[in-house]
């Protein structure tokens, strides 16, 4: 490697470590903070927030916005760890199938929280 990247969480230099280990000071996969190939930009959200984004995007749907937004965040985050996870050669990082298929549903019934209020608007005027 020879990379200097340091844990997203905590900050501890992971230098020297193995992509699929873990930080030793917080626990966070090693690769999930390394840049990703061909990009220093780091991803900067944790499998474990890809998730709470997702389900936030599901509680949040009925506003429309809030599930479209946070679902796309969702799901464009998550697949950018499953991404970067498979181009370290590691497993799916657990819980960031589950975030994107959250992020999606939410998104998904944000548009139709969108499509009912102005399916309903439309019938009233
Ligand atoms: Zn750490």
């Amino acid at each position: 490697m020879g990379v200097a990247y340091a844990c997203g969480t905590c900050g501890y230099d992971l230098r020297g470590l193995n992509a699929l280990g873990e930080c030793p000071e917080c626990g966070r996969a090693v690769w999930s903070s390394m840049p990703s190939p061909g990009s220093e930009e780091p991803i900067g959200v944790s499998p474990s927030g890809v998730r709470m984004i997702g389900l936030t995007s599901i509680l949040l749907s009925w506003t429309a916005i809030g599930g479209i937004v946070l679902g796309g965040v969702a799901v464009l985050m998550g697949g950018r760890l499953l991404k970067r996870a498979r181009a370290a050669g590691g497993p799916d990082p657990r819980g960031v199938r589950a975030g994107v298929w959250f992020g999606f549903i939410g998104a998904v019934l944000g548009v139709a929280w969108l499509l009912a209020t102005f399916g309903v608007l439309g019938w009233m005027f």
